[in-house]
């Protein structure tokens, strides 16, 4: 549901890197946006819902700048810039393949999103495969599977595993597909213990890293990923590219995932096909150079410049949420695996007695804060952990931190929902 009022941008003067002498890597456009609140003020805008769409790194905008003069058309095209941008496009690819940790070997597609990328590998699983997840899964990762056997939300990493490892007795192959950081608690899963138990059996895990990829490492061997996706746009990297990484052979032996131009090595006149191998197999159509060259180019700044800074930014940032958020009555975080569990920057919670839309709304009219409220995609597990909070609200708010988030934004939230909560009618709720 959309807020009543929609608070009004005000024009930035010039876009800026948030902390343009911060060291660490991803520094970020639109720091200085401003926005006029209900009151008349006008506030820098708090964006606090960083785990839906990231801000643009300017390592992004910058690599899309130098590109454009020069963009042409990518493998189909004998011009200089044809080459060029050819080059650019595998170049990218492969700089993509390095920040995933990719094996000799392995792929990676480019596509639209994580989505595109689950449902592209829902298309390739092998007929008689059977796919397991959870119940509490994004959608993303729910609705693809189309005949899975959903396992009931665990109460404990250890339960997951163990319900992972039993579901896996039924004889067969088998395709495991989790999500390694959920976006609506941002606890990290043990994806790697349950890779573990995967593989002894036989079976293939598939990795939704639509979130741990814009907060850390993320390194497919480590996380015994056999299949990884990731979406730009959660990566500081906006120009609608995503990605699926992992083993040749399923890739190969599936039908193209779009059938068309580039896909195709050889058209006869019946209307016989020979299909491409490889990642242009799945890839019909002309590429989004800017989107793979966009991402590519926060993937090499957050090589180069390691993830420890940003790390540590944000466990800082975490820690000074969750605690102003334990302070305000009223408040109930959304937790599966419980408050000491490793958790990235996200926090979700419920405001006892009031509907979390009109705290989001209130957030952002009276306060300037963007974050988010809803069922965030994955609708099973929000109103499970809704459930286990005293709060009778049907839907929950979302705050989520990242590169470009700093302590004023956080402490800002901290009062806000404070005030809006403490101005709450006491008998709902
Ligand atoms: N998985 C998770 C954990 C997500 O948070 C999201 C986005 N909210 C997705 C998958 C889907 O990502 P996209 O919308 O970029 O396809």
């Amino acid at each position: 549901m959309y807020p009543a009022t929609v608070p009004t941008l005000v024009p930035p003067t010039q876009l800026t890197p948030v902390a343009a002498a911060a060291p660490h890597p991803l520094a970020v456009l639109g720091g200085d946006t401003r926005v006029r609140v209900a009151d008349g003020r006008t506030l820098p805008y708090a964006n606090l819902d960083v785990a839906a769409t990231a801000p643009c790194a300017v390592a992004a905008a910058d690599a899309v700048t130098r590109l454009l003069p020069t963009y042409a058309s990518v493998h189909r095209g004998a011009g200089a810039l044809s080459q060029q941008c050819t080059r650019a496009y595998e170049q990218a690819r492969a700089t993509v393949a390095g920040f995933v940790g990719c094996r000799p070997g392995d792929q990676v597609i480019f596509t639209r999103n994580s989505t595109d990328a689950l449902n592209l590998m829902a298309h390739v699983v092998p007929a008689g495969t059977t796919v397991i997840t959870f119940v509490g899964e994004h959608h993303a990762n729910l609705l693809p599977w189309r005949r899975a056997v959903r396992l009931p939300l665990p109460r404990t990493p250890d339960e997951a595993v163990a319900a992972v490892e039993r579901a896996l007795r039924r004889p067969g192959p088998a395709l495991v597909a989790v999500t390694a950081t959920s976006n609506v608690t941002g606890e990290v899963w043990p994806v790697a213990e349950i890779a573990r138990v995967a593989h002894q059996r036989g079976a293939r895990v598939v990795v939704d890293a639509a979130q741990l990829a814009a907060h850390g490492p993320v390194d497919m061997a480590a996380l015994g990923a056999d299949y990884l996706v990731l979406s730009g746009h959660k990566l500081y990297a906006p120009f609608g590219a995503g990605v699926l990484a992992g083993r040749a052979d399923w890739l190969d032996a599936a039908e193209p995932y779009l059938r068309g131009g580039g896909a195709s090595r050889q058209v006869a006149a019946d209307g016989a096909v020979r299909w491409a191998d490889g990642p242009a197999r799945h890839e019909a159509g002309t590429p989004n150079l800017v989107g793979v060259v966009a991402l590519a180019a926060v993937c090499s700044a957050v090589t180069a410049g390691g993830w420890a800074h940003l790390a540590r930014h944000e466990r800082w940032l975490l820690e000074r949420l969750d605690a102003g958020l334990s302070g305000i009555a009223g408040v109930h975080r959304l937790a599966l695996f419980g408050p000491g569990h490793p958790r990235l920057g996200i926090a979700g919670f419920a405001v006892a007695g009031l509907d979390s839309a009109e705290v989001a709304r209130r957030l952002a009219d009276e306060h300037g804060i963007g974050v988010r409220d809803g069922l965030f995609c994955a609708h099973p597990l929000t109103r499970r952990l809704l459930a286990d909070t005293p709060v009778t609200t049907a839907t929950a708010v979302r705050a989520s931190i990242g590169a470009g988030t700093t302590a004023e934004h956080v402490d800002r939230l901290v009062a806000g929902v404070a005030d809006i909560a403490g101005r709450r009618r006491p008998a709902s709720g």
